[in-house]
């Protein structure tokens, strides 16, 4: 059972090129202790049977990110998660996350089947950056190298040079910006903004958001600053200008995860997906995890930080494509040896250079770096 919301979030840019249009999730019902037991119990076993591992992200539900751990699998960001099910050995990768993730674990396993609990779970990133009008915006500027973030399709990432995740955005433009390449971003808007400014390169900009981050208000979580002066701010820098700038710590879901367990700070205020959370308060007992305030719970629960697609993803889900092999992720030729050069392109430069990658000036603001 499960309920359909509605996301009515539609954004334009001057040209109309960007927008989200309405789009929807369903949000499982909570589950009773007995039938929760069940299902991990069911999971558990089809995934021995069928020799497969699950790959959950950071932000779904916390009973999915426990069976994964339990079951040998993994909980990380999305660049992690690709990697893992490139490099396990089950022929099965259960992908417990967003549509874009499944695809990405899809381009580079290519002969293991993939299967996600629910396969439209997706991400406004990705629908808000069609790849009809993004090859358009693509052609218009022939003098630009295409760079695009994970959050984006298939077809999307077959028309760009390279592909970047969070964790490594800034080190790989500024290495494009040290060759005199001028670059064309898409979709975020925030994190361009945020890449831009920590390089200098020339960035043109699709006006993509993601409808969770975007949410974080920089106004209320000054007042919360205030309120908790001792209280480290983590940010992913998806979120707004104001609320970066109010960072102590800006970066990926790991890289704000390695915040919480190595500093000696007891407090944190945390502006991303509240799902981290689960894995926050695992890693580090007893520190005080605040979440970051957004607009405020809506009737559609716009501004709860926690991503609806992520939240479809449930146990039932994962029982369901084990059981009945359904949710399984196809990317067709050309577009899959297509998407996967970029993909490439990006695993073999944090490969060569994982000291930029690891740096913590990557991603932490210049003025802070201390946690
Ligand atoms: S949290 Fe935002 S970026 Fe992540 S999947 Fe949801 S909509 Fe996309």
């Amino acid at each position: 059972m499960s309920e359909q919301i509605l996301y009515d979030f539609t954004k334009q840019d001057a040209t109309g090129a960007s927008c989200t249009s309405q789009a929807w999730a369903k949000v499982p019902e909570p589950l009773t202790p007995a039938r929760r037991d069940e299902l991990k119990a069911r999971a558990r076993r089809l995934l021995a049977e069928r020799n497969a591992v699950l790959v959950a992200h950071y932000y779904v539900d916390g009973d999915l990110q426990d069976l994964a751990l339990e079951t040998g699998g993994c909980v990380s960001d999305s660049l992690e998660m690709a990697r893992f099910g490139r490099d396990h050995a089950a022929q099965t990768l259960v992908v417990a996350g967003v549509r874009f993730m499944g695809e990405s674990a899809k381009i580079l396993s290519p002969e293991k089947t993939v299967l996600m609990p629910d396969l439209d779970a997706t991400c406004s990133l990705d629908l808000g950056c069609p790849p009809e009008d993004f090859a358009a915006f693509c052609d218009a500027h022939p003098d630009r190298t295409v760079v695009v973030y994970a959050n984006t399709s298939a077809a999307v990432k077959a028309r760009a040079d390279w592909m970047v995740t969070s964790s490594c955005a800034v080190a790989i433009v500024e290495h494009l910006h040290a060759q005199g390449q001028k670059v064309l971003w898409a979709p975020d808007r925030h994190l361009g903004r945020y890449i831009a400014e920590h390089t200098g390169a020339d960035m043109l900009m699709w006006q993509g958001e993601c409808i969770v981050h975007d949410e974080f208000k920089g106004l209320e979580l000054e007042l919360m600053k205030k309120e908790h002066p001792d209280a480290l701010v983590l940010v992913h820098p998806e979120s707004p200008k104001r609320v970066v700038e109010l960072a102590d710590v800006v970066g990926s879901t790991s890289q704000l995860l390695n915040a919480v367990t190595g500093s000696d700070r007891q407090t944190f205020i945390v502006a991303t997906d509240n799902g981290i959370l689960h894995r926050m308060r695992q890693l580090a007992p007893g520190k005080t995890l605040l979440e970051a305030p957004t607009a405020g719970n809506s009737a559609t629960c716009k501004s709860c930080a926690h991503c609806p697609w992520m939240a479809m993803n449930a146990l039932q889900g994962v029982v369901d494509c084990l059981e009945h092999g359904r949710g399984a992720i196809t990317v067709p030729e050309p577009t899959r040896t297509q998407a996967l050069g970029c993909i490439e392109r990006m695993l073999d430069f944090v490969k060569a250079n994982p000291g930029a990658i690891s740096q913590p000036a990557r991603g932490f603001v210049p003025n802070i770096g201390a946690a």
